[in-house]
């Protein structure tokens, strides 16, 4: 993607280490340093992969059975799968009609005794509306993970997203906006839950044989530290070349009946992933499927609500029923009974297009005349 000499440079430099570990080298640690500080937070804890990053996350956060956590249906799995991962009960809340993003009203609403933690999802690099979400934590004495997988370096409010939660994570899927091939990376300022953080990174080992806690080998390498360290450097660059393909395809779009373009709340600064169209079918008079079909490079992207699928339909996690049937939880969850009306709708009324800065705008003037030709007819 978009990958260069400086990467590769950096990586020879790694070979010619020869440490390929975190736990002998400084690529990760000098990575993670240069990542807290873009962020703006006290601690990045480096990892192979975003999904463990939330896995350890929640772990860090005591999250286990019996315990709830609010998420939205309208993600990638691993947002929910590493509740489940924990033994804990995700619970689905509706999204903004407007934003896409978690709706905190419908938060609100799903909140319980057992509720331990919320995960916004800042959404293809829109922010999720945090202000909302803390206030809602504070409440009710709870949690924030910042999901931020899809969106290094947005902005809510002025401060960037993973610097607002308890707790930050991140992705470095070759989709994302910076890759290191596979990686992730947590952030917090809380002192305590970094060390913890840290711990479950590397099999809860302080030291050489000494286990504190359970934990997993979660480690990012050097040449995942190495590769980040250099597309960090880029990323502002990146941010900007990505935020232009968007608002060309915005201004475009703003002009074609029957498809919108991705909104903007005021508190966000976006740091556009990839670009979100909504279709209005009977505008159109046109399914999503046809769509789809006719604009072939156009993305599905979230087909259905993450209840539909049959992990939560039939309850496919760990033997025996687990975590759903855990007694620490006792109570009865069925998935099938959820219907959230504005995911619903919008999962059918949803694409997806790339705009990854290595794009040539011919690409993007020819999204648009397809567009443009699909409206008309
Ligand atoms: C990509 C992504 C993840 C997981 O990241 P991986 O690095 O692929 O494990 C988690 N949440 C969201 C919203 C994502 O888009």
């Amino acid at each position: 993607m978009n990958l260069s000499n400086e990467e590769k440079e950096a990586v020879i430099k790694v070979m010619e280490s020869q440490m390929l570990t975190l736990l002998h080298g400084t690529y990760v640690k000098q990575f993670e340093e240069d990542f807290a500080q873009y962020i703006g937070v006290k601690h990045a804890i480096g990892v192979n992969t975003g999904t463990a990053a939330l896995h350890i996350a929640l772990a860090a956060l005591d999250i286990g059975p019996g315990d709830e956590v609010i998420v939205p249906p309208f993600t990638f799995i691993a947002t929910a799968s590493s509740i489940l991962h924990n033994n804990a009960i995700p619970i689905f809340a509706d999204i903004d009609p407007k934003s896409y993003t978690l709706d905190p009203q419908s938060v609100e609403e799903k909140i319980t005794e057992k509720t331990k933690a919320i995960i916004p999802v800042h959404l293809a690099g829109i922010s999720a509306d945090m202000e909302a979400m803390n206030s809602i934590a504070d409440k009710h004495d709870i949690h924030i993970i910042e999901d931020a997988a899809q969106s290094v370096g947005t902005q809510c409010n002025g401060k960037k997203v993973g610097s607002i939660g308890t707790l930050g994570c991140f992705s470095f899927y070759p989709s994302k906006n910076i890759t290191t091939g596979e990686g992730g990376m947590i952030t917090t300022n809380n002192d305590e839950l970094a060390e913890q953080c840290r711990l479950i990174r590397h099999h809860g080992e302080p030291s050489w044989y000494v286990y504190n806690r359970l934990g997993y080998n979660y480690r990012m390498t050097e040449i995942q530290g190495a590769i980040g360290g250099v597309q960090l450097k880029k990323l502002p660059e990146f941010i900007k070349i990505r935020n232009k393909n968007a608002e060309f395809l915005s201004s475009s779009v703003d002009q074609i009946e029957g498809i919108t373009s991705p909104f903007v709340p005021e508190y966000c600064k976006p740091a556009f992933n990839y670009w979100i169209g909504r279709l209005n079918p009977q505008k159109l008079n046109l399914t999503k499927e046809l769509f789809l079909e006719r604009f072939p490079k156009s993305k599905i992207l979230y087909p259905k609500p993450l209840y539909k699928t049959k992990l939560f339909q039939e309850k496919i996690a760990y033997p025996k029923g687990c975590p759903w049937s855990c007694p620490f939880y006792g109570k009865e969850i069925d998935y099938k009974s959820i219907a959230l009306p504005n995911v619903e709708l919008i999962t059918t009324e949803i694409f997806a297009l790339d705009i990854h800065p290595k794009m040539a705008h011919e690409e993007l003037e020819e999204y648009v005349r397809i567009m443009r030709r699909l409206a008309k007819n």
